[in-house]
């Protein structure tokens, strides 16, 4: 935004749109009030001055805000805009809307659009809509065009105050994080585990990562992605537990290769990965797993070996990005910040020479009877 679209002379404000908050039920309140606090914690961690926040009909205002937060942190968030808040008032409207002028005078062509939140302002939108056109019309000699104008001023009537905007910068939308609970996520260094966790805290899970590592490389570098995810977190610490991946093994791993059993590893390594996962479930009090798999995405990842690998553990596994093209996965990780990170390389696994890509559950089966890994 430049203060030359959008001036904001007289009171400053934010207003915040969430999306499917809205359409809850009893509960509507409390996640209303949790998004609130993640906002007030946002822009104070952030040094944004302003000098309050209110809730009304589906809407959350911050008020004196100084400068544009980048709200697109703060899950639950759906769209916001920054706005010139004024006394609800006709004669107000009027004058504020001349602010505008000289951003319209440059447009080919703009439009008003009205919203009223509250009915009882009269006169109604679509009057508003003309009358204000209309002398913005006359002062610029900009003319009027409805469908995708150059130009949209929005004017919003709000219970206490109207405010005027020209812009709707979209956020991720989701609920506020952790308010669905909690989940154990298995976060690897790569691009896809990172993205996974973020998509389920945008649905309102509350993280802990757990990580098996191979080098100290592996788990500083998680240890980071940790941090990137913080960004969403409001201002929560993510727990990250670290276990040597050796630990899963019990000391086994290496003995393994060179035999018939090495095209086995990786899925005893997921199979086994499930297993620990699920006691950490436990622990830590939480529901499920997280994981970044992706059907197809290496050989590897059949329905097969998920069906094996996945039977180490009895509860739940989410894997939200089990369908998405890896494009729109990298796209995402660039997004939210992870995938420079993810994409630096750093010690990791020795993988099999030829990993089995469709391992038999009563194989696998066999497999850890015979390793003693069961
Ligand atoms: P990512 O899937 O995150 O890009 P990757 O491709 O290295 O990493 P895969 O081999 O595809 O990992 O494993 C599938 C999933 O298994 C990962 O998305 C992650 O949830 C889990 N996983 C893999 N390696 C680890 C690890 N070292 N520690 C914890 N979880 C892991
Ligand atoms: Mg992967």
């Amino acid at each position: 935004m430049n203060d030359n679209q959008c001036p904001r002379r007289g009171g400053q404000a934010v207003i915040v749109r969430y999306g499917e908050i809205s359409l809850k039920g009893r509960n509507r309140s409390q996640f209303e009030l949790g998004l609130k606090n993640d906002l007030d914690w946002f822009l104070r961690q952030n040094g944004h001055s302003f000098s309050s926040i209110s809730m009304q009909r589906g809407r959350i205002y911050i008020h004196g805000c100084i400068g544009l937060p980048d709200l697109e942190k703060v899950l639950g968030v759906y769209s916001y805009s920054p706005a010139l808040e004024i006394p609800r008032d006709y004669e107000a409207l009027k004058n504020a809307s001349a602010g505008f002028m000289p951003a319209i005078k440059k447009s080919a062509h703009f439009r008003v659009s009205c919203q009223r939140l509250d009915k009882h302002f009269t006169p109604d939108s679509m009057a508003v809509e003309k009358e204000i056109g209309a002398i913005i019309a006359e002062r610029t000699g900009t003319p009027v065009r409805l469908k995708d104008p150059a130009f949209e001023l929005h004017i919003e009537i709000g219970q206490r105050h109207i405010y005027l905007f020209s812009e709707k910068i979209s956020a991720f939308g989701g609920f506020p994080v952790g308010s669905a609970g909690k989940l154990v996520s298995l976060i690897s260094g790569g691009i896809d585990s990172p993205v996974a966790t973020f998509l389920m805290m945008k649905r309102g899970v509350w993280p802990v990562l757990l990580h098996f590592k191979v080098s100290e490389a592996e788990a500083a570098k998680v240890s980071r992605l940790r941090d990137r995810l913080e960004a969403f977190s409001a201002g929560r610490k993510i727990k990250l537990i670290v276990i040597p991946r050796a630990e899963l093994f019990q000391g086994k791993f290496s003995g393994l290769f060179g035999t018939r059993l090495e095209p086995y590893v990786c899925v005893l390594c997921k199979y086994l990965m499930h297993k620990k996962a699920s006691q950490m479930v436990k622990e830590e009090g939480a529901f499920g797993i997280i994981t970044g798999d992706n059907l197809a995405q290496v050989a590897s990842q059949t329905l097969k070996n998920l069906l094996a690998q996945r039977r180490g553990s009895d509860c739940p596994v989410y894997s939200p990005l089990i369908a998405y093209e890896k494009i729109e996965t990298m796209a995402l990780a660039r997004r939210i910040g992870t995938y420079d990170l993810s994409i630096e390389s750093v010690p990791g696994c020795t993988p099999p020479r030829n990993p089995k890509t469709g391992v038999k559950l009563e194989r696998l089966l066999k497999v850890l009877e015979e390793t003693g890994l069961k």
